[in-house]
Parts: structure tokens; C-alpha cells; sequence
């Protein structure tokens, strides 16, 4: 047969060994985080029913429309890979009958993406989020919480140049009037604006604010703004927002054109932009939903969460240096000639099972060969059982950072080397 090589489909990453230690890091920081903020944590399946997605995340959004990984089981039941993870959140919190828990109800989840989008840097069609959500509660301190979740996060990654993105983008009773407003100035504009954004107009007008189209970018700017239209309650709840970020002296910009690409959301969205990720600088962003519960069957309950793009945050702290702690290496490797063998895979084990991380060189290699490999793998000690070694029952162990030798007999190595006391 021919040889056939293979890549990974378009869009689509690979995390490599030398980023996991990124990875590692965002994760145990959130799950900590997310603890002290009281949230549990609830795992989803990848894939659900694909009138979830189109119900809970909009017909007329991008990803419904356009970006999902939909396909046929085999009784042909459409089925969609997660391009997001509230709609599965809320299905699951009706489902499992969460509503009689003590309300706000704090979930964090994570997990892949899927997303069928034109790839590019920070874009991708699978990728990975953390993801929060709390249930049951109009309160706008609820707001601020998951606002400070997301800040917590960056911040104890040490990310730089962090700030927030707010806006409020109303509720069904005032933005109606606010969208036939925004709606008439748009056709009133209309042999101007692109194909997109024809479109839009009925569709979904919120997101003519969105548009990248450098055509339509002057439109934007001197478009109706929601925040001139919003009801007394919403109004007040920005307010309170607002009042709640300065307390905590969190810098914020109130962005008028900040939409979301989900239709769930009402009052606040935010997104957290961080320095130096270049035209995709948001790594995280989310809002408030608070009709989408009953949308999904529940009962009406208010909700607010975040979704945080793991891959833009290692991008984003490659390109601002931040530094991570190293994955643990090997402490120990055994350098040694074959009839060693027998020996040396009962002390790794022994080394092992004490959390004591330990390697040995395989095949039949000369001692320097061995001794590039531990080099490479910067360990910290070497054990050499050469001929000698067997004959008087001795090992040599190497302090790799000093190049001090010790001989040590066999029977009292691993005491020795448990207790730490050659490296
Ligand atoms: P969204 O669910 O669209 O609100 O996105 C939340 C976060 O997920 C964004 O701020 C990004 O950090 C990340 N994200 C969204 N889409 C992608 C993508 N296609 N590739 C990588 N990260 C993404």
C-alpha cells in the first residue's frame, strides 16, 4: 500500500508536550479560583441534541447558522458537536431538577470547543474553554462575581494589560424599541453598508454593531446607542455594575458596540481584553441570560456566566512571557549495562510508588549515550550500576547539578535515595 502521511484537519491544534505546562497551570489556577467562589464543578457531554443548541445559542447567530459540526447518528437523530457550553449547563440544570437547589446554583465546566470557523491565529475549530455559570439570582453583585472569577484568573496568571469591556444590551422589554430604532437608521443607510449587514437588518439587527467590514465601521460609530434606550430596571442594574467594578477599582471601558455573538444574553456582557494577543484580544467574555432558562424548558431563572478560550490565553501568555512553572522532571535515572536490568526495574518501581519520579536508559547504549539522554531530561541524579558496581554491590550515584560522587551499597540505596539524601 502507499505510504500515506497524515495531518491534523484544517483548524484544528495539536497541544503539544512543551505547551502543557500552560495548560496545567490555567486549569489548577481556575479550579481554585472556582472553589473560592463557591462553584461546583459539572462535566457535560460533547455532543447533544442539535434543537439545544439551535434553540439556546439562536437560528440567526453565526454559530447556528453557520459554524456548527452537525451530523446524523445512526437512528438519525441530528446531533451537534458543543460550540458552546451554556446551552448544555442549562439543559442540564433542568434535567436534574437543579432548580430546588440553594439558589444563586454555581457551576464551572471544561472542555473542547467545536466551531466550523475560518481559521486563523487565535481562531480555531476546536479549542478549548473553562466555563462558568450561576443560576437563580437578579442580584448585579451575581454580575460582579463572575466578572471577578474571570479577572481572579488572569491575574493570578500574571497576565499584564488586563481591562474589561462592558456594556448592557437591555432586556425584552426595551430593547424592541431600542432595535427599531437601530433598525431605521441602518436602512436609512442602506446602499452603503455590506451584504452582511443587509442581511442583519432583520435578522439579527444587534449584531450590525459587530461587524468587522471596514465599510461599515463609520455606520457603527455614529450609530443609536442602546445605552440612550434602556428601561429603568436595566438602567439601574448597569448602574449598580458599574458602581460595584469601581468599588473594586477594576478598570473597565464601557463599550457601546460590545453585542456578544449569542442572542441569549440581556443587560450585562463583558469581555476581558488582554496586551499583546494582537486583533483577537479578547480572551474571555460572557453576560447575563436571564430568559434563557425557561427558554429550555425550566422555570424562569436569571443567569450569568463566562466562557474563558484556553488556547488565547497560552498564546497570550507566551507572547507576554509570563512564566509557568515547569512540568516535574525525572529526579533519578539509571544508567547502567543490561544485566542491571533486573535490579534497576525493582527500584524504579520502588522509587515510583513513593511519588519519586525515575527513569532508566533503555536498549543496549554506551555509558556517554546514557549520560546525554539524562543530560537532556535534566535530572538530578544519576545511579551507575556498571560491571563493577554488580560485582561489589555498590552503586555510584552522581549529583548531576555538583558532579559529586558518592558509593553507596545496594542495600541501603533506596532508604537513601527516598529520604533524599543525594539530591
Ligand atoms: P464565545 O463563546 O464566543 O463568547 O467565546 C469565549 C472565548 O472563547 C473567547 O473570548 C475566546 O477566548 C475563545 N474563543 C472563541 N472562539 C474561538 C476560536 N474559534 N478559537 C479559539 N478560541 C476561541
Amino acid at each position: 500500500m502507499a505510504k500515506q502521511k497524515f495531518q491534523s484537519p484544517k483548524g484544528v491544534k495539536d497541544i503539544l508536550p512543551e505547551d502543557q505546562k500552560y495548560l496545567q497551570r490555567i486549569q489548577e489556577v481556575f479550579s481554585h479560583i472556582a472553589l473560592r467562589y463557591g462553584f461546583d464543578r459539572l462535566d457535560l457531554p460533547v455532543f447533544e441534541e442539535t434543537a439545544l443548541y439551535q434553540r439556546g445559542v439562536g437560528e440567526t447567530t453565526d454559530i447556528v447558522e453557520k459554524e456548527m459540526y452537525t451530523f446524523l447518528d445512526r437512528s438519525e437523530t441530528s446531533m451537534t458537536l458543543r460550540p458552546e457550553f451554556t446551552a448544555g449547563v442549562l439543559r442540564s440544570f433542568v434535567q436534574h431538577g437543579m432548580a430546588s437547589l440553594t439558589k444563586p446554583v454555581k457551576l464551572w465546566s471544561t472542555g473542547p470547543i467545536f466551531r466550523y470557523e475560518r481559521p486563523q491565529a487565535g481562531r480555531y475549530r476546536q479549542f478549548h474553554q473553562l466555563n462558568a455559570e450561576a443560576l437563580g439570582e437578579l442580584d448585579p453583585v451575581l454580575d460582579l462575581e463572575i466578572m471577578s472569577i474571570a479577572w481572579d484568573l488572569y491575574d493570578a496568571l500574571n497576565f499584564k494589560g488586563l481591562s474589561f469591556q462592558i456594556n448592557s444590551i437591555g432586556c425584552p422589554k426595551c430593547r424592541p424599541g431600542y432595535l427599531d430604532t437601530l433598525k431605521a437608521y441602518y436602512k436609512k443607510h442602506f446602499d452603503t453598508i455590506c451584504d452582511d449587514c443587509k442581511n442583519r437588518i432583520d435578522r439579527n439587527p444587534l449584531r450590525l454593531l459587530d461587524c468587522k467590514n471596514n465599510g461599515c465601521q463609520q455606520i457603527i460609530q455614529n450609530a443609536p446607542m442602546i445605552s440612550e434606550h434602556l428601561c429603568e430596571e436595566c438602567n439601574d442594574h448597569f448602574t449598580k455594575v458599574k458602581l460595584y467594578l469601581d468599588t473594586l477599582s477594576r478598570p473597565y471601558a464601557i463599550n457601546p458596540r460590545l453585542v456578544r455573538g449569542l442572542d441569549y444574553y440581556t443587560k450585562t456582557v463583558f469581555e476581558v481584553w488582554a496586551d499583546g494577543i494582537g486583533s483577537q484580544n479578547a480572551v474571555c467574555g460572557g453576560g447575563r441570560y436571564d430568559g434563557l432558562v425557561e427558554l429550555l424548558g425550566g422555570q424562569p431563572t436569571p443567569g450569568v456566566g463566562f466562557a474563558a478560550g484556553i488556547e488565547r490565553m497560552i498564546f497570550a501568555m507566551q507572547q507576554q512571557k509570563i512564566e509557568v512553572p515547569e512540568l516535574q522532571t525525572p529526579e533519578i535515572y539509571f544508567v547502567s549495562i543490561p544485566d542491571a536490568k533486573v535490579q534497576i526495574i525493582k527500584w524504579i518501581q520502588a522509587l515510583r510508588s513513593q511519588k519519586i519520579p525515575a527513569l532508566m536508559a533503555m536498549g543496549d547504549r554506551s555509558f556517554k549515550a546514557q549520560f546525554r539522554e539524562a543530560n537532556r531530561r535534566n535530572v538530578k541524579t544519576v545511579i551507575v550500576i556498571g560491571d563493577e558496581e554488580l560485582k561489589t554491590q555498590t552503586a555510584t550515584v552522581k549529583n548531576m547539578q555538583t558532579s559529586d560522587q558518592q558509593q553507596i551499597p545496594f542495600s541501603s540505596l533506596m532508604t537513601h535515595l527516598v529520604k533524599k539524601e543525594y539530591y
